[in-house]
């Protein structure tokens, strides 16, 4: 299977077992840090997401940070490790942002489906969603309150720990969850670029039809 097949299969976050993200062929080791190409059209998520507003966000916002990836860690170890280690492993400054908001950019892709295609989620999970936070309509109730109450720039993750307990973990910035050593399941994009040429200051209106947008076979399969 070529390359660009095994990322279009969807194979890309084979996330079982080794590394969430131990499958990313990401690492400048075997040839250079790739953005991964969507897992659908530009104007696949219509009417939630604008060609325009996909075209903006995945190939300048995204791939800029690939670009800035590989000038920050040109001739340094960091060239050689993964995204996910450089993710854990880095300091707070250029090079943990540019490779965190690379790799939070490509799992959020994963996240989203075009109508029809939103999947179901799995019977553990959804266990896990009713224990944790009382049913999946109360779930998405409070991922929208504190994503939309996240102040400033960053991502609003459902994460989970080692003994499976579900948190909803809004970060600023280019945060993650493998900083907290929880495995991330979900996550939303809330800097104003993800949704203002769409939705201009209402974050809210976005993540209320984020919601609905959840691809579920994905966000189980993280579980
Ligand atoms: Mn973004």
């Amino acid at each position: 299977m070529q390359r660009r097949q095994f990322l279009q299969a969807g194979a890309l976050f084979g996330m079982v077992s080794t590394g969430i993200f131990s499958a990313l062929p990401v690492s400048a080791a075997d040839e250079s840090f790739v953005q991964p190409p969507l897992p659908y059209a530009l104007d696949g998520l219509k009417p939630f997401l604008s060609e325009e507003q996909m075209n903006f966000h995945y190939n300048k916002h995204h791939a800029g940070y690939y670009t800035n990836l590989k000038k920050l860690v040109d001739g340094k170890p960091e060239a050689k490790w993964s995204l996910e280690d450089i993710i854990i492993k880095s300091e707070p400054g250029p090079v943990f942002n540019n490779a965190a908001q690379a790799l939070n950019h490509a799992f959020f892709w994963n996240c989203l489906a075009p109508v029809g295609k939103e999947g179901k989620i799995a019977e553990k999970l959804s266990a896990a969603i009713d224990r944790d936070f009382g049913g999946i309509a109360q779930f998405k109730e409070q991922f929208v309150a504190k994503a939309t109450a996240l102040f400033g720039s960053g991502w609003c993750w459902l994460a989970a720990n080692k003994d499976g307990k579900l948190d909803i973990l809004p970060l600023s910035n280019a945060g993650n969850p493998l900083k907290q050593d929880k495995k991330p399941l979900l996550v939303v994009d809330v800097w104003e670029h993800a949704y203002y040429i769409d939705y201009r200051n209402e974050r809210g209106k976005f993540l209320k039809l984020f919601v609905e947008r959840i691809n579920w076979d994905f966000v189980s399969g993280n579980y």
